[in-house]
This record gives C-alpha cells, sequence and structure tokens, in this order.
C-alpha cells in the first residue's frame, strides 16, 4: 500500500509530503559531498555509535547507515556490546574526535542503563556534534549564533519555510519541551521571528492555546492527541509524534499525535505520520554532516 493510500485524502488540508522533500534534501546533500570530496580529496564522515541490541534503535542506524552511503558521505559504524562500560564509550568518542576522516559523530539514545547520556553527549567535539545535543550547539541555537542544530526541528524549519517562505510575525505554538525536539523547535521559530509560545503537560487550556497558533508543531508521543478543537483554520500542522498503537483486529501501525482525519477537516497544510517529518530527520542528519565537515575545513 502506498504512503498516501494510508491515509485519507484531507477534505480541506494540503498534505505536507516530509518524504518526497526528504528525499529533495539528501539529493542536495549529495552535491555538495561530490563538490567536498574533489576539493578535499575524500568523502564526509560520519561515525554511528550504537550500544547494546535495541531493536528500534538498530532500524534506526541502519537507516542512517544506508542514506549516508547514498549521499556519498562516508559512514564508520560502531557497533558495542551492552555491557560496554562508560570508560570504553568515552574512550570511543574521544579517538573519533582526533580523527581526521570522521566530520560528524552521531551516538543513538537512548544509551543501556548504567552509562551516562549527558557526559556522552559533552564529550564530543561541538564541532563534530550532528545531533545538536552538546551544551555548546544550545547555547550557540539560544543566542542566535551559526550551531549545529538537532535534526527533528531542523526538518521541520525546513519544511515550513518551503511551505510558508519567511515566517516573521508567525504566532507559532509548539507542543512539548523536550531537549531533542521541543526547546530547539521553539528556538529555531523565534529565530525565524515568529511569536512562540510553548506549551507542555502543566499548561493550561492547552486547546485554546493551540487555537492561537498559525503554526503548530506537536511532539508529545501520545496519539491523536491533537483533535480538530486545538486548530485554527487554515493553520499548518506539523505532527512529529511516531505511537505504534495495535487495533482491536490485533494489527499494528504509526499513527502520530495529531488526529490525522479531524485535523484535516480544519488544517491548511498537515503532516502525515509516517511520511512525514521522519523522513526529514535523517536528511538533516546528513545535511548537518555536510555543515560540520565544511566549517572543519574552514577552521582547519
Ligand atoms: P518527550 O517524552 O521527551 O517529551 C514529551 C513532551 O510532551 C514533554 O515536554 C511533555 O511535557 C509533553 N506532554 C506530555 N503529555 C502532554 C499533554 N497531555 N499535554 C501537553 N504536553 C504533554 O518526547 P520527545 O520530544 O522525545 O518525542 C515526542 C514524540 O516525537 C514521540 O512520539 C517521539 O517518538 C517522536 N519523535 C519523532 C521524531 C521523528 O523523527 N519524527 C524524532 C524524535 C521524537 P512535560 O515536559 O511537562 O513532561
Amino acid at each position: 500500500m502506498s504512503e498516501r493510500a494510508e491515509h485519507p485524502t484531507p477534505s480541506s488540508a494540503a498534505l505536507i509530503d516530509g518524504k518526497a522533500f526528504a528525499a529533495r534534501v539528501r539529493e542536495e546533500v549529495k552535491t555538495m559531498a561530490q563538490d567536498f570530496a574533489a576539493s578535499h580529496g575524500r568523502q564526509p564522515g560520519l561515525a554511528v555509535v550504537l550500544v547494546g541490541s535495541d531493536a528500534a534503535s538498530q532500524v534506526y542506524v541502519r537507516t542512517k547507515v544506508r542514506q549516508a552511503g547514498e549521499a556519498g558521505i562516508a559512514s564508520f559504524p560502531h557497533l558495542l556490546d551492552a555491557d560496554t562500560t562508560q570508560a570504553q564509550l568515552l574512550a570511543l568518542i574521544e579517538s573519533l574526535n582526533a580523527d581526521d576522516r570522521v566530520d560528524g559523530i552521531l551516538v543513538q539514545l537512548p544509551l543501556p542503563a548504567g552509562l551516562d547520556e549527558s557526559a556522552v553527549i559533552e564529550a564530543i567535539d561541538p564541532g563534530k556534534d550532528v545531533d545538536g545535543f552538546h551544551p555548546i550547539n544550545v547555547g550557540r541555537l539560544s543566542a542566535g549564533q551559526p550551531s549545529l542544530v538537532p535534526c527533528t526541528p531542523l526538518g521541520c524549519l525546513l519544511l515550513l519555510q518551503d511551505r510558508l517562505g519567511d515566517l516573521s510575525g508567525l504566532k507559532a505554538v509548539v507542543v512539548g519541551r523536550s531537549n531533542i525536539v521541543g526547546k530547539p523547535m521553539g528556538q529555531l521559530l523565534l529565530n525565524a521571528n515568529c511569536t512562540v509560545t510553548t506549551v507542555h503537560s502543566r499548561s493550561r487550556n492547552l486547546a485554546e492555546e493551540c487555537r492561537q497558533a498559525d503554526i503548530l508543531v506537536v511532539a508529545v508521543g501520545r496519539p491523536g492527541i491533537i483533535g480538530a478543537d486545538y486548530i485554527k483554520p487554515g493553520a499548518t500542522v506539523l505532527d512529529v509524534g511516531i505511537n505504534r498503537v495495535v487495533d482491536d483486529a490485533g494489527n499494528a501501525r504509526l499513527v502520530g499525535d495529531v488526529d490525522f482525519a479531524a485535523a484535516s477537516q480544519v488544517a491548511g497544510a498537515l503532516t502525515p505520520v509516517p511520511g512525514g517529518i521522519g523522513p526529514m530527520t535523517v536528511a538533516c542528519l546528513l545535511r548537518n554532516t555536510l555543515t560540520a565537515a565544511r566549517l572543519r575545513s574552514q577552521a582547519g
């Protein structure tokens, strides 16, 4: 069944095809990677570190390594046993920091219990931090300085700018305040001159806040939490949530945080799940690797 056929055609909202847009981003990255290789005598390089055998993480890592290869980026996968110690992991990060073939370092999260994620993130050279999680990059984003930006919110921003052009003055509401999606999303929208409100589990009048939004970005992790009454007519709605649900017949499928059928009646444009933000996240990881490669070569 095709991606589109899984979703009823929205009666009013346009479908934002993140899958197609991500393919365009990867093509642009491929062209930039070829130019980089021609002028530097090597491909840009991405190290991907996976600790343990979490099934979902293994799928993500395989996708990242395959798409890197297709875009002309050399990948250096490091698949470590679940009983890897903090010292061993930090020693690997140290060696990747020092490896000139490596422009980007991605440590697949979550790490197994017992490993200190913050310490691992802080050990990564900020110039190679293609996830944009290092406190230096978080601070730069907050200060409006050029930085490596977390991939999912960056993907959201690119989709919004492609659809809406200049975002200045638009009212944006971000639902969720995690360090990997909600907070950096709010910062990016603020830096793009939106008027930004971030709401979360303790917010009051969630529906009323959301209904003010020209741009609504939802990153909660609860299936269908955003219904039609949360959406301003004509709003652009990005659904970051990925939730696995099982129906009465026992069939599993992925759904977002937005009630797609209901939102389609009200929104101006809407991303589907799957096929919306997910593909943009990996495309932006590759884009960040190119950004890191170029910045390192300029610095060197
Ligand atoms: P987190 O669990 O870290 O954060 C969830 C946020 O939602 C929190 O800020 C929480 O508030 C808020 N929240 C929870 N319940 C409510 C509620 N009832 N009303 C309002 N806000 C609420 O999740 P992530 O940000 O990591 O991920 C969010 C979703 O996005 C998940 O489904 C995840 O799988 C998906 N995701 C998708 C990606 C992609 O590539 N498409 C990439 C990353 C994530 P509080 O802070 O108060 O607890």
